[in-house]
């Protein structure tokens, strides 16, 4: 089926479409810049932001798939989680469209979808069929989660979260605190690559031997975030310079180290030899080549989509529609609203 999938969860407007499990579109207008003076996304700018966005940047898929409204076959919209007036604006735009063309509209989640990344392809390489189960780790601004994904369309469960900080919202915050702009991922990444991993040991949270029996696959990285920013104001009282590379170098390893060994581990455990990335903070360089070290010594494959299908997007929402009509799965009544919590395990609204 021809499946138009809307995205306005976080601060990217995205409008994909796919024939089933080939991509044809994947359009995406972001309010990033809009945020960067405040140091994180303001929602109520997101909101503002999606409206104005969101007939433009679908225009701009459709002529980027070549194909017109009259054709598709059904609608795929994130109803959660994510900020609520963001997604409000996305699923209104959906009822209206389903509605309209008097096609089925199904109402994902945000973060399966970016499970469903995986199932995509280019119109000229071969469909590769989903391999599973999987164990998928999802990391960014918003989300720092671990799932193990048995079934796309009907099985989906929570290993752990983050206890408060998401992942790149650690990294944002500690560029804030180290003078780099927002957003603060690319900006430690990039600091980190000409520093010393090794010249200061800071904590890796929930990973000591107690925290391991309640917390086995949650994450927390407020307690690193304090850490850098005791380490970088005792420098400076007495006197030292903070060299910035070190210190990103430093920090970018403890998360990378965390996110990965969690990862791997859940595989080891669970028997499932396989992990799939997925999230803004994929693009971070040590986090990418940590999961490959470690999969690789553990023998676990490692899936990571294409940077463009990692970060929020429409596509992605739409190959998870694709995949629940081409299980037969209903679609969703038009009453269901946006739901800014979510569970992971309600795979359609
Ligand atoms: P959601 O959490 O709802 O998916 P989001 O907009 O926060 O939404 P993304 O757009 O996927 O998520 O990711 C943005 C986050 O990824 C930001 O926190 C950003 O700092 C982080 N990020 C981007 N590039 C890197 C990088 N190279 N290293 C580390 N973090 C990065
Ligand atoms: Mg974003
Ligand atoms: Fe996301």
């Amino acid at each position: 089926p021809l499946v138009l999938g809307i995205e306005t969860s976080c601060d990217e407007t995205g409008i994909g479409i796919v024939r089933g499990t080939t991509l044809l579109a994947n359009t995406i207008a972001s309010s990033m810049e809009q945020h960067a003076r405040y140091g994180g996304v303001v929602p109520e700018v997101a909101a503002r932001a999606h409206l104005e966005a969101l007939r433009p940047t679908l225009d701009a898929a459709l002529a980027e798939a070549g194909v017109t409204l009259a054709e598709l076959d059904a609608i795929a919209v994130t109803s959660g989680p994510g900020l609520a007036g963001a997604l409000m604006v996305g699923v209104g735009a959906a009822k209206a469209l389903a509605l309209a063309l008097g096609i089925p509209l199904y109402a994902v989640n945000h973060l399966v979808g970016h499970v469903g990344a995986d199932l995509l392809h280019a119109p000229d390489e071969p469909a590769e069929p989903l391999a599973l189960p999987t164990v998928a780790l999802l990391v960014s601004g918003g989300h720092t989660s671990l799932l193990l994904v048995r079934d796309l369309a009907n099985d989906v469960e929570l290993l752990g979260e983050t206890i408060d900080d998401a992942a790149g919202e650690a990294f944002d915050k500690v560029a804030r605190l180290l003078g780099l702009p927002y957003p603060g991922g690319p900006q430690i990444d990039r600091a980190a690559a000409s520093g010393d991993p090794t010249a200061i040991r800071f904590p890796r949270g929930l990973t000591a031997p107690k925290d391991l029996v309640r917390h086995r696959d949650d994450f927390s990285f407020s307690g690193l975030k304090t850490a850098v920013a005791r380490w970088v104001e005792a420098a400076r009282d007495r006197g030292e310079g903070v060299s910035v590379p070190d210190v990103a170098a430093s920090f970018r390893e403890s998360v990378a180290d965390v996110l990965t060994a969690k990862a791997i581990a859940a595989c080891q455990r669970l028997g499932v030899p396989r992990l799939l990335l997925g999230g803004g903070v994929v693009a971070n360089a040590r986090v990418r080549e940590l999961a490959q070290e470690r999969a690789d010594a553990a023998g676990i494959t490692l899936r990571i989509p294409p940077l463009s299908l990692c970060t929020d997007n429409g596509a992605m929402i739409a190959a998870l529609g694709a995949r629940l009509i081409a299980e037969g799965h209903e679609p969703s009544a038009l009453d269901f609203g946006a739901d800014s919590t979510l569970p992971v395990t309600t795979i359609q609204a």
